[in-house]
């Protein structure tokens, strides 16, 4: 179905896929692929969660070739502060300075 114009098609998109994703949930299945149960205590069952994982981290590795920020700030704190050769702890000082 064509829709005239692209900004009805995205909201209706959103609001079918979101009553897809619920009805998932709800039926106890992984809320993307809707095929396997989810992991225990998780909405992805294994596959899907690895593919995700990979995503996140080529996307998150481009974002940083780039010198663009990553989509999550929180992440991207600790990322900064991850220890490298040669590199301490964070302090609590420095964690601070980055609020
Ligand atoms: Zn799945």
């Amino acid at each position: 179905m064509a829709y005239r114009d692209p900004e009805v098609r995205r909201a209706r998109d959103r609001e079918r896929i979101a009553r897809r994703t619920a009805a998932r949930v709800d039926a106890g299945l992984c809320a993307k692929c809707g095929r396997t149960e989810p992991l225990p205590e998780r909405r992805l069952c294994a596959p899907c969660n690895d593919k995700r994982n990979a995503a996140s981290r080529t996307r998150d590795a481009r974002l940083r070739a780039a010198g663009k920020p990553r989509r999550d700030p929180q992440k991207a704190r600790r990322h900064r502060h991850k220890m490298r050769p040669g590199s301490r702890a964070p302090r609590a000082h420095d964690l601070r300075a980055l609020r």
